[in-house]
């Protein structure tokens, strides 16, 4: 045997092959440093579903290289799954990078990433290249989402192609060892972006600084400032006449403003966080996250006992908070319509000024918001930060065919399937407005560029008249339509991977869905698999008087439950005695004539029918889901009480019905003898645990379910959530709730394209 022949054979050799978010987040040049340190010889490429290496040593230094892998990943990185086999040695003599050769595969796209520790480090240190320049960033952070207009991720296909790389820019992305190697987006004062701040009306340039920005804002003036997935209205969080003149623009009485702070200090002067919190208003995501109020600001959430914050997440956000520490940042679409992009979409009522710049937006992204409950994040909102996740699917579901699930008409998103793993839109608004639509298929045309996608089936709400359903319908394709509330709990089927043979009893309380029968569902208990569902329990029907009229104006609500409770002598409470007379009039003869008045059994009409009774709703909402989270702020407020009220559950009939007559007749009683409203929203938010917990043993009992899941939007309540979740644990009920995606109508997509695999699976197309 010869010399060669026996050094080869001594050496250990392996491969490995990792799945997940491993593309396009620095991943391969990670594997080349780690690779050099523990001076190992071989390669590492992208391949289909994920990187693959190969390693080779003369000493065995394979599980150092495994933990490194797993410690050190760089942070955008999701490792899914890690297999590695010993392999033949091939006697290499160095560690490279292969060039990949793009294969027909799913390839992940990074969501948009928070400036990272060492690019924030860069802009603050005076004699850096790129100190101060407000678009600093390197493969670990900065902008991915917003900017791709075209799939391979490169640059010459992202907003950035517009800028020829200067040679230091040119040389550090091309250095493996470089932070900055292969980091598309890569700029620097001499190459890249520039900021420019216009006046509004005149668009005539003013300055280029950001210590002008700030000065302007100080001074009580709004900016339309350009960020990652659009512009924010950034106004001074400590003027009220500013605040004032912002919400008059937003035509927002009293929905909370968004407020962006240098540094967690400055969060901490009016608000709560917990360590969980901080953990997420500093992550790479960096979301709104909703905290507790401590102290108050002015004008920024004056019904609310939340306060969204967040942190800076580009440079030019952290250049300028340094200047200015606490500001509103509040997305700047007018009342329906997406976020705007562009400068040409401004107008010049909008603002006073505009802070924009040259790298173009490809795709608009709104900024996401949660709360934290229970360490683990309760979205508001899904956009910035978190899309476009891989969320991959439970192996029995995988099809060849490609899916496009609509959604449904409010707060929309999209999903697509493809290849095994489901990709969610960010939120999309209301489509019951022709721009937000217009977004809906920008977003959908967007995605299918991105990642190759061409539907092969549609899947939409059940709801005849929703817009998505029209538009999946012109589609011409093999198209599924699922009842709302089935699509919301399939949602956390499909989050949770849970297998194909799970039967749950899954929980929808939620504002609206078209039911089975026509009717307004929405306090649906559903026995639930992948392939259908049965209505177990429900809350009792009752007249939603003037349809859509009724989620607008609680006091509708009020009437339609009072009624029920008490028959025609029903007790004036203090809050219906503002509403005009005439008014209260034509209510009481649409529900005893049940003119204009579906039936329904939504949570959410419940929520707004006790918080308008508790006179806490106004007669007129201003914005989705107001009523409710008056009546969850009040509860938040009171002084812990374990009492509840009674109800009925009507068992004579199939499915069961839930009657809150009986709690209405003792709230009203408990208002005239003025116990505090807060105390009465606390004991109903228990009352409606309690009898969910009833419900679930029942159904534990008679069909032998042990496993809830929670969804609906009512689940963006805090406290109910936390009650129902606490209860359902003693009572040893497994519980599963949408964690990545709201709860809300946003994940409606998800679930349609739970359903669709598994109908398409089951059906041999
Ligand atoms: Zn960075
Ligand atoms: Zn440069
Ligand atoms: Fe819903």
């Amino acid at each position: 045997m010869n010399k060669a022949n026996d050094q080869l054979a001594r050496l250990c050799a392996y491969k490995l092959l990792v799945k997940g978010t491993v593309q396009g987040v620095g991943f391969r040049p990670f594997i080349y440093r780690l690779a050099k340190r523990l001076s190992l010889n071989g390669y590492v490429k992208n391949v289909g579903q994920g990187v693959e290496i190969f390693i080779e040593s003369r000493q065995p230094a394979l599980n150092k290289f495994l933990r490194a892998l797993k410690e050190e990943a760089p942070p955008l990185a999701r490792i899914e799954s890690l297999v590695f086999e010993k392999a033949k040695p091939l006697g290499k003599n160095e560690f490279i990078i292969e060039r990949s050769n793009q294969e027909k595969s799913f390839v992940f796209i990074s969501p948009d990433i928070a400036t990272c520790p060492e690019c924030l480090k860069e802009i603050q240190t005076p004699g850096e290249r790129r100190y101060q320049y407000p678009f600093t960033n390197c493969t670990n952070c900065g902008p991915r989402y917003t900017i791709v207009e075209e799939l391979p991720y490169d640059r010459a296909k992202t907003t950035m192609k517009e800028f020829k790389m200067c040679p230091d820019c040119q040389r550090e992305y091309q250095d493996p060892a470089d932070r900055r190697y292969h980091a598309q987006p890569i700029a620097c004062p001499t190459c890249g972006p520039q900021i420019i701040i216009m006046e509004a009306k005149t668009r005539k340039a003013v300055s280029n600084s950001l210590d002008y920005a700030a000065q302007l804002i100080r001074e009580g003036k709004i900016l339309a400032v350009k960020g990652l997935g659009g512009f924010h209205l950034i106004a001074d969080a400590l003027s009220p006449t500013a605040i004032q003149r912002l919400r008059k623009i937003k035509q927002r009485k009293t929905k909370p403003l968004a407020l962006m702070a240098d540094n967690l200090k400055t969060i901490e002067k009016y608000a709560l966080i917990s360590p969980e919190e901080k953990a997420w208003l500093m992550s790479p995501q960096c979301p709104i996250v909703l905290l507790k109020k401590k102290k108050d600001l002015k004008g920024i959430a004056p019904e609310a006992d939340t306060l969204g914050f967040m942190l800076p997440y580009t440079p030019l956000h952290h250049l300028l908070l340094k200047k200015i520490p606490l500001i509103v940042a509040t997305s700047s679409n007018r009342k329906e319509a997406p976020i705007i992009k562009d400068d040409s979409e401004i107008t010049p009522e909008l603002c006073d000024y505009i802070l924009t710049h040259n790298r173009k937006i490809a795709m608009r992204a709104d900024d996401s918001v949660m709360k934290v409950v229970k360490g683990k994040p309760l979205f508001f909102r899904r956009a910035r930060g978190f899309v476009p996740f891989p969320q991959a699917v439970p192996e029995a579901l995988k099809i060849d065919h490609q899916v496009l699930a609509v959604g449904g008409e409010l707060k929309n998103t999209v999903s697509i399937f493809k290849n095994g793993y489901v990709v969610t839109s960010q939120f999309l608004g209301d489509l019951d407005d022709y721009q937000n639509f217009g977004y809906f298929q920008e977003t959908i045309s967007h995605l299918s560029r991105l990642f190759s996608f061409r539907p092969e089936f549609v899947v939409s709400d059940l709801h005849p008249n929703f817009r998505s359903t029209s538009y999946a319908r012109s589609l011409g394709l093999p198209h599924f339509e699922v009842q709302h509330h089935y699509a919301h709990i399939l949602a956390a089927f499909l989050e949770h991977q849970l297998p194909l043979e799970t039967k749950v009893l899954g929980i929808s309380f939620d504002g609206y869905g078209y039911g089975d029968d026509g009717q307004a569902w929405g306090g649906e208990f559903l026995i639930v698999d992948y392939s259908g569902y049965e209505r177990f329990a429900y809350l009792d029907y009752l007249p939603l008087p003037g349809g859509d009229a009724a989620a607008r104006e609680p006091y509708r609500m009020a009437l339609a439950y009072l009624k029920k409770a008490y028959g025609r002598e029903f007790p004036m409470v203090k809050s219906l005695k503002k509403v005009p007379r005439e008014r209260l009039e034509s209510v009481i003869q649409m529900i005893d004539r049940r003119f204009n008045s579906p039936l329904t059994s939504s949570v959410g009409r419940l929520f707004d029918a006790i918080s308008f009774i508790c006179g806490l709703a106004p007669q007129r909402i201003e914005f989705e889901a107001q009523a409710p989270s008056l009546l969850e702020a009040a509860a938040s407020q009171a002084d812990p009480v374990d009492r509840s009220y009674d109800y009925l559950i009507n068992k004579s009939s199939e499915p069961l019905r839930i009657d809150f007559s009986p709690a209405i007749r003792q709230i009203v009683l408990e208002l005239q003898k003025n116990i505090p409203p807060a105390t009465i929203a606390l004991k109903f938010h228990n009352t409606l645990s309690l009898v969910t917990m009833e419900i679930a043993k029942l159904a534990r009992r008679e069909k032998g379910l042990t496993k809830l899941v929670l969804a609906g939007g009512v689940f963006q309540n805090k406290i109910l959530t936390e009650k129902i979740e606490k209860l359902a644990q003693k009572e040893g009920f497994e519980v599963f709730r949408p964690v990545y995606y709201s709860p809300g109508d946003e994940s409606l997509s998800v679930g349609q394209i739970a359903f669709a695999l598994n109908r398409i699976k089951s059906s041999n197309y």
